[in-house]
Order: C-alpha cells, then sequence, then structure tokens
C-alpha cells in the first residue's frame, strides 16, 4: 500500500532549506496541474523554466517509455547512443563541437568553472586564475558556483570560500574593463539574469565582455541554464545577441524534468579535460539523454521558436493591460518567455504575496527577489490556457491591491 503524504509530511521528514507550497501537485498535461484535491492551476512557472514543453508532452512520454524498456544506466567506462546522438545534435545546432553532460546546471557551471582554469592553467601556467561574475548573478549552489553567483546570503556561513574571484555590476562596461585582465581565466555571464530579476544583458555589454576576453586571453562562459533550449525566442540566447562565447552550460529546460546539464565547448578548450581529469557517475545517462535529444528536436523548429515570439506579445500585453488598470507595475521586462514584472507602489515588495494568492485563484508563478514576479510559462503553451492564465493574474492583481489598501486604512493616522 502506498503511504499517505501531505503538506505537513515535508515538515516532519525534510530538511527545512525549501518553504513549498501548500498544496501538492499530483498530475500536469501541458500547462495545467491538479492538486490532491483535485484543484487545477495554470502553469506559468514551468518548474522554474524547465518543463518548457508542458507536462506529459506525449513524445517526450513515448521515447522515454521507450528506453525504459531497453537500458536506465551504464556508467562512463560505456558510452551509450542517447548521449552521443544528443551531443551530436548540441554540436550540430550550435557554435560547440564538443560535449560534457552533467546532472544539473550548477555541475555544468563546475565544470565550466574548472576548465577555465585547467586550460589557462595549461596555456598560460598557474597564476591566471581570476574569474570574473556579475553582481545578482546565480550559477548554481555548490561551493564554487555559489561563490562565483553574485548574491551573497547565498554563501553566508560557507567559508572559507574558493579564492580570486571578482563580482562586477551586470551591464556596466566600465566595471568590466576595470575588472577583466591578463590574470583573467574566466568570465561568467547570463545574458539574461534569471534569479537576479529577470534583467537581460545589453547588446553592447556581452560585446564588450568577447572583446575583453579576447584581448586578455580569458574565455567567455555563457551561463544559459534559465534563458538556453528556447526560451529566448532563439536556441540559445548567445544567437540572438550574435555573440559566440567560449563555452556555453545548459540544464533547466534541456530535460524538460529529466535531470540533465551539459557543458558545450570547441574542441580546443576541451583538450584540457583528459581522461581523469574530471567526471560525473549519471552524467550523459540514456533516459535523460533520450528525452533531451528530442526536446531539442521539437523546440529548434521555426514552429516552436516563432511561437515564443508570438506567446511573448500576447503575454506583454496582457501585463501591460493589468498594469493600465492597477498601476502596480514599475515596469514590465524579459525575453522571450522569461518575464518579470517589477512592483512598485501598494505592492512593492510583495511578489511572494503573488505566489500565495495565485494558489488560491488556480495560478502558478514565480518570484525573482522580493519584488519581481516571474513567469516562465510552456514554450508552447495554448493561447486559451495563456489567457485564462492572465485573467486569474488580473484576479490575484485586484485581491492583492484591495487587501493592501484595507491595511493601510485600518492602521492609525
Ligand atoms: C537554475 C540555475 C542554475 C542552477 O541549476 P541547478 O540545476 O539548480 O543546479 C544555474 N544557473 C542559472 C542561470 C540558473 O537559472
Amino acid at each position: 500500500m502506498t503511504a499517505q503524504v501531505n503538506r505537513h509530511t515535508f515538515d516532519e521528514v525534510m530538511v527545512p532549506n525549501y518553504a513549498p507550497a501548500a498544496f501538492i501537485p499530483v498530475s500536469g498535461k501541458g500547462s495545467r496541474l491538479w492538486d490532491q484535491g483535485g484543484n487545477e492551476y495554470i502553469d506559468f512557472a514551468s518548474g522554474i523554466a524547465v518543463t518548457s514543453l508542458g507536462h506529459l508532452h506525449p513524445e517526450l512520454t513515448a521515447v522515454l517509455h521507450e528506453q525504459v524498456d531497453r537500458l536506465w544506466h551504464l556508467s562512463n567506462t560505456f558510452t551509450n547512443e542517447p548521449a552521443l546522438r544528443l551531443a551530436r545534435r548540441l554540436t550540430e545546432s550550435t557554435f560547440a563541437e564538443k560535449v560534457f553532460f552533467s546532472n544539473s546546471g550548477a555541475e555544468a557551471n563546475e565544470a565550466a568553472l574548472k576548465l577555465a582554469r585547467r586550460y589557462a592553467f595549461d596555456h598560460f601556467g598557474g597564476d591566471k586564475t581570476g574569474i570574473v561574475s556579475c553582481k545578482q548573478a546565480f550559477h548554481g549552489r555548490t561551493l564554487f558556483t555559489v561563490s562565483v553567483g553574485g548574491q551573497p546570503k547565498y554563501t553566508e556561513g560557507f567559508a572559507p570560500l574558493p579564492g580570486n574571484l571578482n563580482h562586477i555590476e551586470f551591464n556596466n562596461l566600465a566595471a568590466a574593463e576595470a575588472a577583466i585582465n591578463d590574470g583573467t581565466c574566466a568570465v561568467i555571464v547570463e545574458p539574461v539574469q534569471g534569479e537576479g530579476g529577470v534583467l537581460p544583458a545589453t547588446p553592447e555589454y556581452l560585446k564588450k565582455l568577447r572583446e575583453l576576453c579576447d584581448k586578455h586571453n580569458a574565455l567567455l562562459i555563457f551561463d544559459e541554464v534559465q534563458i538556453g533550449v528556447g526560451r529566448s525566442g532563439s536556441l540559445f540566447a548567445y544567437m540572438h545577441y550574435g555573440v559566440t562565447p567560449d563555452i556555453l552550460t545548459s540544464a533547466k529546460a534541456l530535460g524538460n524534468g529529466m535531470p540533465i546539464g551539459a557543458m558545450l565547448t570547441t574542441s580546443k578548450i576541451a583538450a584540457s579535460f583528459v581522461v581523469g581529469t574530471h567526471g560525473s557517475t549519471y552524467g550523459g545517462n540514456p533516459l535523460a539523454c533520450t528525452v533531451a535529444d528530442k526536446v531539442i528536436e521539437i523546440i529548434n523548429t521555426p514552429e516552436v521558436l516563432q511561437g515564443v515570439h508570438k506567446r511573448h506579445q500576447w503575454l506583454k500585453e496582457g501585463l501591460e493591460r493589468i498594469n493600465a488598470k492597477y498601476g502596480v507595475f514599475k515596469d514590465v521586462r524579459g525575453m522571450g518567455l522569461l518575464m518579470g514584472a517589477e512592483l512598485q507602489g501598494e505592492l512593492q515588495g510583495k511578489a511572494k504575496d503573488f505566489v500565495n494568492a495565485g494558489a488560491r485563484h488556480g495560478l502558478v508563478v514565480l518570484v525573482a527577489g522580493t519584488n519581481i514576479v516571474r513567469l516562465a510559462p510552456s514554450l508552447v503553451i495554448p493561447e486559451t490556457d495563456l489567457q485564462e492564465g492572465l485573467k486569474r493574474l488580473e484576479a490575484v492583481t485586484a485581491e492583492l491591491l484591495e487587501k493592501a489598501k484595507a491595511a493601510k486604512e485600518a492602521q492609525p493616522a
């Protein structure tokens, strides 16, 4: 018999590093979710920008079933067909010539940063170890990636941290010029900062980083864990910007929910990882690679990618419509289907309230910090679901504004 579990079970048996919603989703289809009580939700989160083709996409389910009945696991003592097919597809559709597979975004970035240090060590000796990254950046939760990330609250209490890291202001050309020098081995940047507030890099900024990296023999790493695999409206955001990195990392949407990450690079740089330099037990496992290969096949088509631009427009117009009525957004921004609505006035700092009230209205949304409501729906969300989600978002906005005003009036003058 299956044991009964509910939200209280979480507090009893789970390490308390998350604060999950009060409801527990148990099934999904496309852009809809259902919880234990049978309540239905429109999904504007996709996990956190993970299920980009929606829940239970029939083609993904089909290839996964096929592979489940064939072979689950081999160590990296062997290679496997799904990993090779996926690597070939990734190299054929990007600048990259070589691929390393991991199980998450943090591990893909960990590999990228280690490779950059190793490449500098091989070609320029032991002193070129500096890593430049951006404030507010997010690169994962391993000790190395969290230290390279630009949010001090995530490293508090974890010292001693890896050394020779330098955090600069995002989108600031002069700061980049001042920080990048011959001692720099790598510059890592998210083309669109996700966790940091849904902030796209300016084209000039990424071009400047490319120039400075070339000038100082440093490797340029694009962390596309969140914005990659179609979410920007291009297969990878670097294509939209026309700035090619030396190393690109992917994860999240790559497996549409199957745990997989990838580090993409050139043959010349890849040569610094030789047999034994780096590895992962599960990296490149047949189940995840089978699904990811189908994900890229489906997403890297004009229909899906052009569909992202169309949906971006619908979403943007919907948010602007809500704002015209309630005036709660200071800014509506983002790229493709990674959108952020920055709050102001009565709702300033209340992004999390949108998540909680959303649950009651049958809507799943994300936050980026305390003041930005983040939306990352499926890239193939049907127009009816998207409009229904916007309707629910408007109801949430109206309710929160009402409450905030009532609370203000209840305060003694
Ligand atoms: C989520 C995220 C990561 C970390 O990925 P995990 O799979 O959680 O390790 C790294 N970089 C960016 C930009 C992300 O959004």
